[in-house]
């Protein structure tokens, strides 16, 4: 070790591998090697950088940086070696030219509208969104003068309809959190073009193992990395991906100057969750699939509904199989009442009672009195979170052990 071990600027990045090259690994290559810069120490496992400066060999190589002139790290607010890894190999996923880490789901969201959104512009967003969401569109970019609407987003052509000469952006998840409306990625994002609109995509249920909506026409993808990219329930992270341009232009004025910087550690926690993205995001996902089977027909027969795009019941089981590489952990059936719906969640014994998902474990909640219980009833009730929706996140347990768990709790509440 010298006391100077690494050059300002002198990590390799991916390992001595042009970033040409690698840019044409297959993804199961690309989770697990793409964005790995090396330190002159040759670690196996990408390093954890907690540093929020940098030091610099001489004054003209930092003038040099803020100046633009030349690359290098400043300030963690702006570049840091962890989060740049984790960037790279998410773009890299999305097959994006450029992602940008934030600090949180809702982060991502926030800066993902407001860089690019000013007071007299008009945003068209989801109904059926995660409750958070809806109170940007509803509450936070009403206060600054943009105008919004909300429509059905499964209804391609209400998209179009919802159009006005000042329309900048067209915001929507896909499957929606927690009603799993499916939104025509290809359709939506064309209309989106040929108006000169762009179109953010939250992604979060889905993640870039299942689903890549810039392959759509999608101009800017936004993440809860909280969710199946770190997969495992450990920390709160968010991304931006988009053209080069874009993040260059659009988002980084906005980023650089509001700050809204994931930490390093959690950066570092995503970027090895990544590794195993494919594995958990189709395990899951066949997971999903075997227990909404196992249940649709006592759930139908008890006079409730299932919302799993994986079953060829769901309205868009055909548009998602289209879209999708498998259809992903979460999907929500309808109970009919609260007393309903509490009484399964206080029968379960594996399955835990948790608001959060895409983590390896399975996770049930009540949206209308969690995830979406700062909306308006009314509002609610318009974007389909009933009185008796539970929504789940299937992990990785035994489909066995998922199924005798489903099975007793249904039991218990006469399902
Ligand atoms: C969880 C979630 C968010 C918010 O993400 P955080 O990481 O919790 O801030 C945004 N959109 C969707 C669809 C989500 O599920």
């Amino acid at each position: 070790m010298t006391s100077r071990p690494l050059k300002s600027g002198t990590m390799k990045k991916t390992t001595g591998m042009d970033r040409a090259k690698t840019r044409n690994w297959r993804p199961a290559t690309q989770a697990v090697r793409g964005g790995t810069w090396r330190s002159e120490h040759g670690e196996t496992s990408e390093a954890l950088f907690l540093t929020s400066g940098y030091t610099y060999d001489d004054a003209q190589t930092v003038a040099d940086r803020f100046a633009g002139d030349a690359q290098g790290m400043t300030y963690s607010r702006l570049q840091n070696p962890t989060t740049g890894m984790l960037e790279e190999r998410i773009a890299l996923l999305e097959g994006a030219e450029a992602c940008r880490a934030q600090a949180s789901g809702m982060a991502a969201m926030t800066a993902s509208l407001l860089c690019q959104l000013s007071a007299g512009d008009h945003c068209v967003a989801a109904r059926a969104a995660f409750g958070s969401c809806r109170w940007l569109v509803d509450h936070l970019l009403p206060r600054f003068g943009i105008e919004t609407t909300v429509i059905d987003s499964a209804d391609t052509a209400a998209w179009e309809a919802a159009i006005k000469p000042n329309t900048k952006v067209f915001f929507f998840e896909t499957p929606a959190n927690p009603t799993l409306d499916v939104v025509d990625l290809k359709a939506v994002c064309a209309i989106a073009k040929a108006h000169g609109v762009t179109s953010v995509v939250d992604n979060a249920f889905a993640g870039p193992a299942l689903q890549r909506p810039m392959e759509f026409g999608a101009d800017v993808v936004a993440y809860s990395a909280t969710k199946i990219m770190d997969g495992q329930g450990r920390v709160l992270a968010g991304a931006i991906c988009s053209s080069e341009q874009w993040i260059n232009e659009v988002l980084m004025p906005f980023q650089r100057n509001t700050g809204p910087t994931i930490s390093a550690f959690n950066a570092w926690v995503v970027h090895k969750g990544l590794e195993t993205l494919s594995l958990r995001s189709h395990q899951q996902s066949r997971n999903a699939v075997a227990l909404g089977e196992f249940m649709e027909h006592r759930v139908v027969k008890a006079g409730g509904e299932m919302r799993h795009p994986g079953l060829a019941s769901h309205p868009a089981h055909e548009l998602a199989r289209a879209q999708m590489d498998a259809t992903g952990p979460i999907f929500a059936f309808d109970v009919g009442s609260r007393a309903r719906a509490f009484a399964i969640l206080d029968a379960l014994e594996l399955i835990d009672i948790s608001n959060n998902i895409g983590d390896t474990r399975s996770l049930m909640c009540h949206p209308a009195s969690t995830t979406h219980a700062g909306m308006e009833a009314d509002a609610r009730t318009e974007m389909g979170v009933t009185e008796g929706l539970l929504r789940i996140n299937v992990g990785l347990e035994d489909i066995a052990d998922l199924t005798e768990d489903m099975d007793r709790a249904l039991s218990a509440a006469g399902v």
